[in-house]
């Protein structure tokens, strides 16, 4: 097939940069780049104990059709989950994705038409403009800030424009680490109700806080049905079971589900029961605790390696949970040409430079370092790396 006869959403979705996250492991040495979780910290033991449980001695046929909205217990235990975090949700509110990011792609399906409006972080989560852009939205970007996007821009942009959603990562928020304060939840739930549009909460960070206090998900100070969350076991568990959940009120749901019964007819089953198992069987909060500490070594390893390396005229933040760590460099410099052109290649060392995640594409001097998956040497050899690449380029 000619390109000119492909739908003109694939010129939108064509350029995200997306599959640049997960390099070929010949030319790469040390990645920051992919948000890979630690693979050391998988429980593939007790995994495969339960998949084994499910197939031979399970009585809820884990081979079979069932319907989309997915498997009762596991849904039983996410509302519970979700009650002790203070987020009241009843069993007809849960629906099981495969990841958090298919509910990007449905929530997109079911809101958007061609040049609707969608409110962005500016940067954001790569993931949500490559899922968001195929349905061919107009952006609005709303700056991040330490404490969460610019709330107040997005108030005086609301007075000219008319959006479908606003689209938040709000716990360590994927690329930058910052997690939106209380008062900024609150704020942002009075102007979807003022203006009428749905929140789009993507918060597979919440469970990995090592530092601070957690705060109410905007899906527990909601009581108006403007918020759509989405959760996701990749971060917690393991992403190779694409195994995600999205939260709405019954009537938006209701609309979702008959979405993704034409997108996959539903979240495989035996991916389902064997989590549910797991879930059943192991001290789920004793792992989370495990991953917590594991990943708050990660980040004070590259905390440190930065504070070490790094040539004057850079910061970076320091997130209290999450994967991701943000580098700003100063307005001269172009962290993706670096990249391109030195790094990369030469270094043999990867980031994630800030051009992809501005849906303008304009900010080059940013870029996101993911800590979670590189061991703690790769951590100090390759920040080392980055920062010696970096030196020159502030003399131009
Ligand atoms: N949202 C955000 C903010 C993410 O960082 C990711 C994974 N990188 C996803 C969604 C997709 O996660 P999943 O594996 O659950 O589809």
């Amino acid at each position: 097939m000619m390109t000119k006869e492909f739908a003109t959403r694939i010129q939108a979705t064509s350029q995200t940069g997306i599959e640049d996250l997960i390099p070929d492991p010949d030319d790469v040495t040390i990645s920051f780049a992919g948000g890979l979780p630690d693979e050391h910290l998988f429980p593939q033991a007790e995994l495969a104990t339960s998949f084994q449980r499910v197939l031979l001695k399970g009585t809820d046929n884990p081979l079979q059709y069932h319907n989309a909205k997915g498997y009762l217990p596991l849904r039983t235990y996410l509302q519970q989950m979700m009650a002790a975090e203070g987020t009241t949700v009843t069993l007809e509110q849960i629906l099981l994705t495969q990841g958090a990011q298919q509910g990007l792609d449905l929530v997109a399906k079911l809101l958007l038409n061609k040049h609707d409006k969608v409110a962005i972080e500016a940067p954001t989560y790569i993931g949500g403009l490559a899922a968001f852009s195929a349905y061919e939205p107009d952006y609005l970007e709303i700056p991040m800030q330490a404490d969460g996007l610019d709330v107040d821009l997005l108030e005086q942009l609301l007075t000219t424009n008319t959006i479908k959603f606003l689209y938040t990562v709000p716990n360590f928020q994927n690329p930058t680490g910052f997690v939106m304060s209380l008062a900024k939840r609150k704020k942002l739930i009075a102007l979807a109700k003022k203006y009428h549009f749905i929140i789009l909460e993507d918060d597979p960070y919440r469970h990995l806080r090592f530092a601070g206090e957690d705060l109410p998900a905007l899906q527990a100070l909601d009581n108006s049905g403007h918020v759509i969350s989405l959760g996701s076991f990749s971060k917690i568990l393991a992403p190779g079971l694409r195994l995600g959940w999205l939260v709405a009120t019954p009537d938006l749901l209701t609309e979702i589900r008959l979405l993704k019964d034409g997108s996959d007819l539903e979240t495989p089953a035996i991916i389902q029961q064997a989590v549910t198992d797991y879930l059943v069987h192991n001290d789920f909060q004793a792992h989370w605790q495990k991953l917590q500490q594991d990943y708050r070594e990660h980040r004070d390893w590259m905390s440190a390696a930065l504070t070490k390396y790094l040539p004057s005229g850079y910061q970076f933040s320091h997130p209290e949970g999450g994967f991701f760590l943000w580098l700003m460099g100063p307005n001269n410099v172009n962290l993706e040409h670096l990249l391109r052109e030195k790094i990369a290649p030469e270094n043999h060392v990867l980031f994630v430079p800030s051009t992809n995640l501005y849906a303008r594409k304009n900010v080059c001097n940013c870029a996101r370092l993911s800590y979670a998956g590189a061991t703690h040497e790769q951590i100090d050899r390759g920040i080392q790396l980055i920062c010696a690449a970096l030196t020159p380029e502030l003399e131009f």
